[in-house]
Formats: C-alpha cells, structure tokens, sequence
C-alpha cells in the first residue's frame, strides 16, 4: 500500500484568488500540478466585497490579464454591475470595478480549473512541508504531507493559504475556530512552517453582515447605476459581447444613532476589549474604528452590494464589525434604508497567520528555502486582486524553477504589481497591505488602459500569453506611434473655417497654425471631436488604439518627465549586489544599516535604498564598496 503520489511537479496549497492564478500558471506551462483546498466548496471564494477592481486594483486586474492570467476573463464572465471609477479625474487614476455574482465567480473560477490539463483539485488539508538540505547546504523542497498522511513528491510548492492558518472569527463574545464563512481552518501547517525557521505572525480583517434584500427600504437610499457602456477587464473580453443590463448598488449613510449605539458598546468589541490579537488593514477599517477615529464625523457612506442575481443577500459595504449580534442588529437598523433589515450572516472579525514578506525574493521564492514560493494574503497583503497578482507571478517561478528559465520579477516602473510586491519584500509592512494609486510613484506611465502595451511581451516570454496576442500588441504599438506622428506632422491654419470650427467646440482661436496634435492637447478637445477639420484620416482606428492616442498626445510632456525618473530608478535597480557581499566587511556602513541589510539581503542598490533604515549616505558607502569589489575582481 503506497501512500506517495510521485508524478507531480508542483503542489499549491490553497484554491482562493492566489492558489487558482499560480496553480493555472504551472498547468498551462505543461506542469504537472496539484492544488489543494480545505473545502472544494471555496475555490476562488470572495469572503468578503462582492465587486472585483476599484482604484489600484483595477490595474492590478488589468495587469495580471495582459500577463496571462484568469481573474480579468473570470470576472467579464460573471459580473452583475460595471463602472469606470474617477472618470472625472486624470487616466492614471481611472479604474474599473465591476460587481460580481460572488457563486458564480466562485463556479466559473473551478469550471476552468477542472477543464485545465496537468492540473488535479484535491480536497485535502495540506499539514507539513517536506524538505530536506542538499549538497550546498541549502533546505529544498520535497513535497507536502496531508492530513490522511499521504505524501506528494514535487519540485515546488506555493502557499496561498490566505485568511485559514490557525483561523478564528470574532462576533463579539462568540469566538468560533474556523475559516471564512464558518468553513474548516487549517491548524497545522504553522507548526511545520515554523521548524523550517520561517517567521509567523497574526493579521486580523473583519467583514460587514450581508442582509436579506427583502427587508431593505430601497426607495431611502440613493441608486448607483453601472456604465451605459460597459468597458472588460480582459484584453481578450470583446466588449460587444458583455453589454448587458445591470443590478444597481444603493448608497446611505450612518448617523448620530449609529455612532451612539457603536460607543456605547465599544467595550463588547473583541476589537476594543483587547480579545483580538492580530493587526488589522488601516484602509479597511472597521465601522467601530471609524466612529472612533474619525469622531468628528456625523456620517460615514454604506454602500449595499447585491451579493448575486441567485441570492437576495446584501453586502454592506463600510459597516464591518466584530460587534456582538444584538448590538449589530442595532446598529444595521439604525441606518436610514434598514430599520427593518433582517441579518442573514453576522458582521466578523477574522484572524489568522501569515508572514513577514521580507523572507521572500521579489520572485516571490523564499531566501532560505529552495522551490518554496509564497502569495496572497498569506504574504500579509489583502484584497483579491492583490492575492491574484502574486499568485500568477508565484506560479510562473515556480514554474520557471523547476524549468530552469529566468524568473519574472517585475520593478516598480514595470507595473502595479512590481510595486504591489517590492513593497512586500523590502519594506517591513506592519499590517494588512492594501494597494493604492499614491503607492505607485510612476503611475502616469503605469495606467490600467496600458497594462497590455507594457507587459504582454513579459506573459509571451513566460508562455502565458499565445502569439497571437502578442501580434495584435505590436500591431497596436505601431499604429498609436503611426498615429501620433501623422498628427503631429498635420497642421492646420488660423483661417475663418477652423477659427468657426474651434470657436464651434468652445475653443479658442489660433493666433498661428498648429498641428493638430497640439489641438488635442486642449482639454476641451480630442482625437474624435478634430474629425471634421483632418480630412487626411484614412482608417477607422479602434477604440483602445483611440484612447492611446489621445492619452499619448495630451498627456507627452508629463510621461517624457515621468520617463526620465524611470532611467534614474532604473539604474540604481539594475545594480546588483554580489550574493557573497558581506555586509560585516563594510567598515563604514551604519550599524541599523549593517543589521537591517544582513538580515533583508537586498538583489539590487534600489532594493537596499528602499529598506527603512538604510540612509542615503549608507547606499552611497555601500556603492562604493561594490565597485573596490568589481575592480579587485577583475585583477
Ligand atoms: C472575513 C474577511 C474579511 C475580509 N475583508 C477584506 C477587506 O475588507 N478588504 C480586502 O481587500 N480583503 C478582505 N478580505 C480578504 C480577501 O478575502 C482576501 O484578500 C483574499 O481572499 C485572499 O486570497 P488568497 O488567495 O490569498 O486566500 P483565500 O481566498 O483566503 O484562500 C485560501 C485558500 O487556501 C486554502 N487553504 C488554506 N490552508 C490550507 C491547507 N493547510 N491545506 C489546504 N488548503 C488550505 C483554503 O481552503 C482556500 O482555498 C477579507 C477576507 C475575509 C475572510
């Protein structure tokens, strides 16, 4: 009786948003993969907000499309409501967010999953990681145990364990052992994570109560309809295939009631009393945190998010709590719209383990442990889109490990997810890290309309994305360029028919001939609205190739600026530093600096200029002593 599964190449433990973009990676590359969930149930679950995207995390999304991953085409298939966010303001913060029927998601997500070869879904608790330590003295890989005691053999493994390592849910006094969505939590892989010296620590994030539809005054609140046209995550979505009618949000508000029901009983929150022990997201805080925080306020918005067309669940965004349920049912009914709401689920808090990121290469591969790669909310990030960044990058390296191809590891003037897990790795994050726009210092250059132009070459080089994808990519590189030039070549005069035509579009008048490139750089004016006066248009340019004109043209003089930074970040990026440095040998680096650069080992000078407490005067020592190196090298 055998109790080993040998012909495996790589285990994910986890099938959450993380664990289904890694694991589909490895399968697509021809690997040999399995992934496991505590309950086949939560594959690709969404525990909490049922939208997908929003600020930031629509690049995100956009970005792990262009790369080859799943979560952009996934939720073009199963959205209820689509809305382009921050239209009103520049292109670098506009972002989508599109609601989702969160079940059928979750069937959506397992149905590609089941169809994908190489890849095989177990329902298992994955409790140990096997390994042992090769000839150079480094710990690698094995396998992983399960908790019927079989072991799978295999080169890599991915935790994507998000929100259930050693997992307990706080409702005021009740305290329950178990995952999101009372389902089973995972209580013995810590344990063997902590024998292999990996550094554990304890997060919390907490959720609203979803109520029943049929219970809500609609008619108080103020309807949020999604776009007329509805734009897809997916480069590959055809945007006249998903137009269709959409399930509205509605927005209200607390009040002073509200505010007084939630400190009067501050002391019942496991939040307040001390009972919660793990540390909670800053840009997700609960309903009690921003009564206190922010007690100057009278009102804070709620936002109610149908959970699906198949349920009459309501999801009530900017009210989580781990209140007890007398005092939420309460506080809910409080609120104008809700006086008579019914509370299917309760609001709860949920802790659990991940770890420290800094343990991690930006391959996202731990330092100290050969073909164990890490993602998601494990590496102590939170949000979906975030868990599903890191999964595909994770699952391509893990992939590219057991190939022996380079890694993708992508900087922070590549993408949103470069800087997404840059910050991870190198920075010490001392709670839930959330992504944000202000995150991102290139972020003219890193908008979501342009994520394919800047990475699909990246998803064909790893085997992502199929060739041709990539065609259509240099096709459009060269048609904006085409484009551009042309506009920029056509000027047009200051005489009577355009002075009518500008002055017809609110327009100023021309004092002397311009291009019309120059025109579009007027606010008020646009590629589209110049029809008339550039008769020289020959084709019908698409509507992404558009609005990459447009962009391209009105926005050049601050690109070209935000370009230049790119080559200075770029070249302290692309300075590495030697794996045998011995920081100990640098006599006059600082000694915070000395201890903080040992333990993170940073790849590159740029790494080790961003690790808080490594000072510019250390980088400029450190620079110095890198290149004594290079010279008595080449002696
Ligand atoms: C209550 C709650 C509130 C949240 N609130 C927010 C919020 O306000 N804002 C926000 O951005 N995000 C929030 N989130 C986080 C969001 O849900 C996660 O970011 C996202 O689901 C993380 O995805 P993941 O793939 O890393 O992990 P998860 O989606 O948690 O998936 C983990 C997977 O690992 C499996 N697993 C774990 N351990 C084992 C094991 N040992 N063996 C086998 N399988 C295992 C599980 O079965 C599951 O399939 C919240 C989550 C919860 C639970």
């Amino acid at each position: 009786m055998t109790n080993r599964v040998e012909n495996v190449d790589v285990c994910v433990i986890g099938a959450g948003h993380a664990g289904c973009e890694a694991a589909l990676a490895c399968a697509r590359k021809g690997l040999e993969t399995v992934i496991f969930t505590v309950n086949i149930e939560s594959i690709a679950l969404m525990p909490c907000n049922p939208n997908i995207g929003g600020t930031s995390k629509g690049h995100l999304v956009r970005e792990l499309d262009a790369l080859g991953g799943e979560m952009g085409k996934n939720i073009d298939r199963t959205f209820i409501q689509s809305k382009m966010l921050n239209t009103s303001k520049g292109p670098a913060v506009f972002s989508l967010r599109a609601q989702a029927d969160k079940a059928e998601y979750s069937k959506s997500m397992r149905m590609v999953l089941q169809n994908q070869d190489h890849l095989t879904i177990k329902q298992a608790e994955v409790t140990q990681i096997l390994s042992t330590v090769n000839d150079e003295g480094k710990r690698i890989i094995t396998g992983v145990r399960i908790n019927t005691g079989i072991e799978y053999l295999c080169k890599a493994v991915i935790l994507c364990t998000g929100t259930y390592l050693k997992a307990r849910c706080l409702c005021g006094e009740s305290i329950t052992h178990t995952g999101p969505n009372g389902l089973q939590a995972a209580n013995s892989l810590t344990d063997s994570l902590l024998d292999l010296g990996i550094r554990i620590r304890r997060f919390k994030t907490g959720t609203p109560a979803r109520l029943d539809g049929k219970t809500i005054d609609f008619t108080k609140m103020e309807e949020q309809k999604g776009d007329e046209r509805i734009v897809p995550f997916s480069f590959s979505t055809d945007p006249e295939m998903i137009q269709k009618d959409q399930i509205s949000c509605y927005l209200t508000y607390t009040n002073e009631e509200t505010h007084n029901i939630i400190n009067n009983n501050l002391g019942r929150s496991p939040l307040y009393s001390g009972v919660i022990e793990g540390t909670g997201p800053r840009y997700c805080p609960s309903i009690e945190d921003k009564v206190v925080k922010f007690a100057e306020k009278n009102k804070h918005q709620v936002f109610l998010e149908p959970e699906g067309i198949s349920t009459n669940e309501w999801y009530v965004g900017g009210m989580s709590s781990s209140l007890p349920e007398d005092v939420q049912i309460l506080m809910y009914r409080s609120v104008p719209g809700l006086e008579k709401c019914n509370i299917v689920r309760n609001a709860y808090a949920i802790e659990y383990d991940c770890i420290d990121a800094t343990q991690l290469y930006p391959s996202l591969e731990f330092r100290e442990i050969g073909g164990l790669f890490s993602a998601g909310q494990f590496n102590g990030s939170s949000g979906y889109e975030e868990a599903a960044a890191q999964g595909l990058v994770a699952g391509i390296n893990a992939a590219e490990s057991i190939l022996k191809e380079d890694y993708l590891v992508l900087d922070r003037s590549d993408a949103y997810i470069g800087v997404l897990i840059d910050d991870l790795v190198t920075k010490e994050t001392t709670e839930p890290y959330r992504m944000m726009t202000s995150r991102a210092e290139y972020r003219l250059l890193l908008r979501q309309d342009n994520a394919d132009l800047r990475l699909r070459k990246y998803g064909y080089e790893h085997g992502l994305v199929s060739r041709s994808e990539y065609d259509y990519v240099i096709y459009k590189e060269e048609a904006i360029k085409k484009e551009v030039e042309r506009l920029k070549s056509i000027s047009v005069g200051a005489n009577k028919e355009i002075q009518e035509f500008l002055a017809s579009k609110g327009s100023s008048s021309l004092k002397t001939a311009a291009s019309l490139a120059e025109l579009i750089c007027r606010p008020e004016l646009s590629y589209e609205i110049l029809s008339p006066i550039d008769p020289s248009r020959e084709n019908i340019l698409s509507e992404d190739i558009l609005e990459q004109v447009n962009i391209n043209i009105k926005y050049e003089g601050y690109m070209k600026r935000q370009l230049k930074q790119v080559e200075q970040f770029k070249k302290m990026e692309h300075k590495k530093i030697p794996e045998s440095l011995d920081y100990n040998n640098i006599q006059s680096l600082r000694k915070e600096a000395r201890q903080k650069l040992i333990i993170h080992k940073p790849v590159s000078v740029g790494q080790a200029s961003r690790i808080s407490g490594v000072s510019p005067a250390d980088i400029s020592v450190l620079l110095i002593y890198i290149e004594s190196m290079k010279k008595s090298d080449e002696r």
